[in-house]
Formats: C-alpha cells, structure tokens, sequence
C-alpha cells in the first residue's frame, strides 16, 4: 500500500526547504520500503538547496537515515519485513568492476542513482502527482521512502536508529577517510581541516587508527573544543592567521603525515599538500564547487613524493564497514553519543538546515514519530 509521508523537500535554489506531504509508493523489483526513524542533516544535503552541488529540483533531501523495513518487493530475498537498515547514499550493485574489486563506493549503479532510484524513476510523488527526485537514490528525510536494495545495509536490531543513522554519511565520511582511504598508521601526524560533522569525525578515525598528534583546524574556537573531545590533541584557530601553512608546518615539527581537507575548497586543499612532511598523503574528504581548482607545483610533486588523493564516502564498502563502526561504537571507541548536537521533528527541518548554515557545532538529527 503507497504511503502518504512527511517529507523534506528543496524546491527552489536558494530558498529555505519546505516540509510537505507527500505519496511513497510500494516497492519494486528489489526495492524495499522503509520507516524512517532519524535522518542527520548533512552538509551535503544544505548544498542541494544552495545549488553548490546542482540537483535537478523539486528533490527529497535526506542520504543520512536508519529504520525499519515494512514492505519488500520482489526478487528481495536479503531483507525482510522488520530488518532494521541504515541507508548508503552510494548505490551498489555487487557486480561491476569497481565492486568487484573492492571499491564499491565508485559503483557504476552510483551514477545511475544520483536523483533517481538505479532504473530512472522515482516512488515519490507530490499531492499534485508530480514526482519528486530523491538525493543520491536515498531521500530518506521523510517518514517513508523506498529504495532499491543497493542502497541499504542491514544492522543488528538492538543499535539505537538514531546513532545508527550517523554512520549513513558523516561517520563513515570521516573515519573511512582516515581508516580506509589513507590508512593511517599508529604513532603518525595527521592535520585535519574542517571540524564539522565530517572532520570530527576524520579525527575520531585518525585517534582510532592510533595517530600521535591530530592537530584540528577551523575558524571556531568551540568547533575546536569539540574536536578535543573527539581525539584532536591539538587546536589551531586560522582566524586571521596569514602564515597558517608555516604555523602547521612547525607545530607538526617539520609536517605531518597526513592531511584532511574536509571542507571542500580548492585552497585548503593546497594548504592540506603544503602541510605534510615528504612522503605524505593529503585526502580531499569535503565536496568542493565544481569550478573550483587546486594548483601544486610540478616538480614537488615529483620529488616530495606526496600523495593527493580523493576519499568519495570514505572508502566505503557499506556492507562490511557499517558493522564494523557499530562494533566500534559498542567497544566504546567510536563516539556516537557525543555527535547528536541538537535534534528536531521534521516541522523544525527548515530551522535545522538554518543552524547548520550558520555554522553550528555537532550534527543535527531529525527524529521522526513512531506511531
Ligand atoms: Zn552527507
Ligand atoms: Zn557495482
């Protein structure tokens, strides 16, 4: 039966989002319907109302959610009415070259399913009938949504949905960044750029994997604190700083090892390069504005033998690494907990994407009724 649903809507480039009622109807072919119980409010997802990355509108907003599936289509034989799932906002199809080879974040289906479920359409509809895209195959800042199957990994039913929800992007962004993508290695130096939801959690990943120093970089002094709870051993405040890269380079005690831009902007890129010692990886972790551009110079490249690199969902291999970071937040070292900064009913969504562009601190979670 469709479901009528609350929902999270971009409809115009520029204005704030609406939340409206909206049809979800039944799965198909191996699609499964889900009840959302949280859904984070993401950077990326502020991006799709701002136009930085330019999604076809009108679009249901939402790629961060966990809940409940209650109906199944067919051809689904790995889930059932009553698994409890965490969204992927990168489709994976279990068979294409990149999936095949370990690197399903880079899965051709991705790229089908970039606003639309992987066959072209859509199960969402407006009150007017008309359909609605759906962010990165997800659109699950809504009560309900139905997705194709690559696009959900199960999880143990006794992890709280509302924790489990944050691995969906920020947490498996961050820490994979570090984990997965640059593989940092105990007792090394990482500098992390960005303090947001995706770099606290680049610092949690580094403070995992073991680093000796991560020094935070940000423009707020709270963001900074906060990052100390989240591994950082060190904070430095670029405000008004004309040397920043000099004061790294020397706090770092002749560079660091690795280095996260998880903002997105060419230059801080550059600033990650220039931070590291020879031998040393920088990963771009943020979404930059497509015009953007980054300039090293050639011959350092060469003979520094420093790596850039991207990180796109953190590495993920959702089916595998999901479980790993909930066994980590059980263990007690990954901090889940600590992330939940503020949440919100779906009502309060439009003041939730207002606090996130002003900058607040944390990750905002709405929470949605569980009648
Ligand atoms: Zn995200
Ligand atoms: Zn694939």
């Amino acid at each position: 039966m469709a479901q009528s649903a609350k929902a999270v809507l971009a409809r115009e480039v520029g204005k704030p989002v609406v939340v409206e009622s909206i049809e979800v109807a039944d799965p198909k072919h191996a699609e499964v319907t889900v009840r959302i119980s949280a859904c984070g409010v993401c950077h990326s997802d502020l991006s799709a109302t701002n136009g930085t990355i330019p999604y076809p509108l009108p679009l249901v907003l939402g790629h961060e959610g966990a809940g409940v599936v209650i109906a199944v289509g067919d051809g689904v034989d790995n889930f059932a009415v009553g698994d409890h799932v965490v969204s992927s906002f990168v489709s994976m199809c279990g068979h294409c070259h990149y999936c095949q080879t370990g690197r399903p974040q880079l899965c051709v289906q991705s790229l089908k399913s970039l606003f639309t479920l992987p066959d072209g359409t859509v199960r969402t509809r407006d009150s007017a009938g008309k359909d609605l895209n759906v962010f990165c195959g997800c659109g699950v800042m809504a009560e309900f949504a139905t997705v194709h199957v690559g696009n959900v990994v199960k999880i143990d039913q006794s992890m709280p949905l509302d924790r489990a929800a944050l691995i969906a992007c920020g947490v498996m962004t961050g820490v994979g960044a570090a984990v997965n993508t640059a593989k940092v290695q105990a007792g090394s130096i990482a500098v992390v750029f960005g303090c947001g939801g995706v770099g606290l959690n680049a610092i949690q990943g580094c403070a995992i994997a073991g680093a000796g120093m991560i020094v935070a970089v940000d423009t707020s002094d709270e963001k900074l604190e906060l990052a100390k709870q989240f591994g950082a051993t060190h904070g430095y405040n670029v405000t008004g700083q004309s040397n920043a890269a000099k004061d790294l380079y020397k706090l770092t005690a002749g560079g660091a090892d690795y280095a996260f831009d998880c903002v997105g902007v060419g230059k801080i890129s550059e600033m990650a390069w220039g931070v590291l010692r020879r031998g040393g990886t920088a990963v771009i972790v943020g979404i930059s504005n497509p015009k953007d551009q980054i300039t090293l110079n050639a011959q350092q490249v060469a003979t520094t033998e420093k790596t850039l690199t991207g990180s796109y969902y953190g590495s993920a291999r959702p089916q595998l690494d999901f479980p790993r970071l909930i066994g980590l937040y059980r263990s007690g070292r990954l901090k889940l907990d600590e992330l939940i900064t503020r949440t919100y009913s779906i009502e309060e969504a439009p003041r939730a994407f207002a606090d996130l562009n002003e900058g607040k601190q944390g990750r905002g979670v709405i929470i949605f009724d569980e009648d």
